[in-house]
């Protein structure tokens, strides 16, 4: 210990040995920060990184060595010889980078401590090769108990320096570790400068062209200089990287990739601090939920491209219109949310509803088209409509499904009310799923008549539920409930037996029409199905004709037109339903083989109105003349709208003039009443049907129907 006292105190120059301090501290710390971020880095990045913080460890424990070298004064005649100097360098280099390879390719256990020991044996071995290189007029002995605990110091904080960086317990650690290294190349070099013994002898001379100390000062200072700089400018360039991509990682996740907008993450942190920032003053919080119409048509015939850019054209006006006290964020496919909070009286809410209205419904220009969406928008009111942000989001989301529902009030505030309609909603559904097994459901059949001959071709069947509480659900109460479920397929599966087992019991190869949800089309096995309730019911495929919507094909027309073509094979008519509602575009009518086309109600009612429906039905009928294609007109209510059709042309029809949906006990009547009087029957079958109760019935048509199915298959 006094030996090493001694050699610091008495054989040293401060100057020297202050410069060897600030660099070993300098040094080390900039080698422990390369350190850490080798232990962070994995793949072929590592391997640079470790290169780097090798050359400046190594060439820290070097400096730090010779310029304390050259602070010291053995007191004789003394250089360097050059090969051993730069071989002690690159050694300090070397065992750095095995220690870190090491340190990294094992990663736990004590392993970490030891690769930090292989460091710390690095600053012993370049501390003793460089000591190997200094020439005196004399020899240089050392004692061995020194050179060994200075080894051992080297060692200990080697270890201790990959131990703080590898197990951290508090952020300052690398700082832990930073000092260890200090106190490892110190401790190091001290002791064994203390072992060191020179014994002058002036027999030994120092040979030439050795380096002298003061050329080595300018090339250690020049070096370490150079490597610390390159070090620290490339820890920052990364760190500046670093830093960047956390910062558009946050801004990833918490926007919206399409549009930029916020997304519903961002949406949700938002919001409790706009509310807590309200209390405090007086103004109310408008949270407008918005969701675009017509967006589906827009991405289904235009291609999403097409609803990528209304989505962009439409966040863009409304962050840029909507003023700077308002928040907008994209929650879904075609759902905003708009916040604003300074709002000051229900009057404010609606103009700040009005005004996001007018800028989604401002046409989108692209490619040369013109695209238009319309807006369904509801608004909560904060504190009126509730307190915590997800109340109000639901709140607001409820008034818009009411405005979405609503022809007229595209813009809607919340009301207590739509909790509970929501709340019915909910357990109608839960209802709904044991209906088909409680055997509530039934089918009631409505004639299709052959306008010129006044005869009944076929029937279509309606669906009705006979809740035991609610009493007569009708299918538009439910039909969408059960889409929106997933319980379209048990009821649609079950509407498909049941027409179809009623169906081959008529008197009679009338038809009969089964409507098929979207869901039930795009299922790839409702051939599959089809077949074998046909096969079941003994009902001849001709007589079954499924409507199906423009909609519903729209969705995945590749799908639903292979699925068709099944059905056509076995000899299943197709109608289209609702024509004129959706697109009505000529192409699908071209693309898919339908065996009728089913004019919407909606015209026919409109008739004695509006002229355009009339030009509607005339040119629908041209247009299905010039395809082949046979038009049934549904909602026929009077003698006016029969003889408009009749003077078009038009093949068929349906509705209220002729008969209501009837109850399957009720088709046979229906049927005789047609058949004997070629009239409509009578309005009331239900109960005319008591006195024709025991009419016989026909047998059903199965064996030829089974014979038909037999040879498709
Ligand atoms: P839809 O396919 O358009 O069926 C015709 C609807 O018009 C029926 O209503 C029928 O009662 C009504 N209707 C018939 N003639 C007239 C008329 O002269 N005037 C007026 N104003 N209406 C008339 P309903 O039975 O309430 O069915 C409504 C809708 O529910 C149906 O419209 C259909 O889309 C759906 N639906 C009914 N049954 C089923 C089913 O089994 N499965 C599926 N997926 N949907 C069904
Ligand atoms: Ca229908
Ligand atoms: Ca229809």
């Amino acid at each position: 210990m006094l030996n090493i006292i001694n050699c610091i105190v008495y054989q040293h120059d401060y100057r020297a040995l202050a410069l060897a301090v600030t660099v070993c501290v300098l040094g080390s710390f900039i080698a422990t920060r390369l350190f850490g971020r080798v232990f962070r880095t994995f793949g072929s990045h590592r391997v640079l990184w470790m290169l780097l913080s090798s050359v400046v460890c190594g060439a820290v424990i070097w400096t730090t060595h010779f310029l304390a070298m050259l602070g010291y004064n053995p007191g004789i005649e003394h250089a360097y010889e050059p090969i051993g100097t730069l071989a002690s360098l690159l050694l300090a280099i070397g065992f750095a980078f095995v220690a870190q390879a090491l340190a990294a390719s094992t990663r736990t256990g004590i392993m970490i401590e030891v690769s930090g020991a292989v460091l710390g044996l690095g600053i012993a071995v370049m501390h003793f090769t460089g000591m190997m290189a200094l020439r005196v007029t004399g020899t240089v002995t050392f004692d061995p108990t020194l050179a060994v605990l200075s080894v051992i110091f080297g060692c200990t904080f080697g270890a201790l320096t990959f131990n703080r960086l590898a197990r951290p317990v508090t952020k300052f650690c690398k700082y832990g570790s930073s000092l260890a290294l200090i106190l490892g190349i110190a401790s190091m070099h001290f002791t064994a400068m203390g072992a060191a013994i020179i014994t002058p002898n002036s027999a030994i001379a120092v040979p030439e062209g050795m380096v002298s100390s003061t050329m080595l000062v300018v090339a250690v200072v020049t070096v370490i200089c150079l490597i610390l700089m390159t070090a620290v400018s490339s820890y920052m360039i990364d760190m500046h990287r670093e830093e960047e991509s956390v910062q558009n990682l946050r801004h990833m996740a918490l926007h919206d990739a399409v549009t930029g907008l916020p997304n519903r993450p961002h949406l949700a942190s938002k919001l409790p601090s706009l509310i807590s920032e309200a209390t405090k003053g007086s103004q109310m919080i408008a949270i407008v939920a918005i969701d675009l119409d017509r967006f589906k048509d827009v991405n289904d015939v235009h291609g999403h491209a097409a609803g990528d850019a209304v989505l962009r054209c439409v966040a863009e006006r409304l962050s840029d219109n909507l003023g700077d006290d308002s928040f907008v964020a994209r929650v879904g496919g075609d759902e905003f949310v708009a916040v604003c909070d300074a709002i000051y009286s229900r009057d404010d809410a609606t103009r700040f509803a009005e005004k996001i209205f007018e800028e989604v419904s401002e046409p989108v220009h692209h490619q040369g088209r013109i695209l238009t969406v319309g807006a369904s928008i509801g608004i909560s009111l904060y504190p009126n409509d509730g307190l915590s942000p997800d109340d109000l989001t639901s709140r607001a989301d409820l008034a818009m499904y009411r405005a979405k529902q609503s022809a007229t009030d595209k813009i809607c505030f919340y009301e207590a009310s739509m909790d509970e309609s929501s709340r019915e909603k909910s357990a109608l559904a839960l209802e709904l799923r044991h209906a088909v097994e409680r055997g509530e459901l039934e089918l009631y059949y409505q004639p299709q008549i052959d306008v010129s001959k006044r005869e009944i071709v076929g029937f279509e069947a309606l669906i009705r539920w006979n809740h035991p509480t609610r009493g007569m659900v009708m299918p538009g109460d439910f039909i969408a409930i059960a889409e929106e479920t997933g319980l379209i397929l048990p009821v649609g599966e079950w509407t498909l037996r049941e027409a179809c087992r009623e169906a081959a019991s008529w008197n009679g190869s009338y038809k009969v029409a089964v409507n098929v949800a979207s869901a039930q089309v795009l299922q790839s096995n409702l051939p599959q199905l089809v077949h074998e309730i046909l096969l079941e019911t003994g009902l001849a495929p001709t007589r079954l004709e499924l409507e199906i919507t423009e909609s519903s094909i729209i969705t995945d027309q590749q799908v639903a037109l292979h699925i068709i073509r099944q059905l056509k094979a076995m000899g299943v008519k197709i109608a289209m339903d609702d024509y004129g509602q959706g697109y009505s575009s000529l192409s699908t009518l071209r693309a898919f083989p339908f065996d009728k086309i089913k004019i919407d109600k909606s015209f026919i009612i409109d008739l004695e109105t509006n002229e355009q429906a009339g030009a509607i039905v005339r040119s629908t009928i041209i247009l299905a003349d010039s395809l082949n294609i046979p038009v049934l007109a549904e909602g026929v209510e009077n003698e006016a709208h029969l003889s408009f059709l009749l003077d078009q042309g038009c093949d068929e029809a349906q509705g209220y003039l002729f008969s209501r949906p009837v109850p399957a006990k009720d088709v046979h009547f229906a049927i005789e009443t047609m058949v004997s009087s070629k009239a409509p029957p009578a309005q009331k079958p239900t109960e005319v049907a008591k006195t024709a109760a025991n009419r016989p019935v026909a047998k059903p048509d199965a064996a030829r129907a089974r014979e038909q199915l037999r040879k498709i298959a």
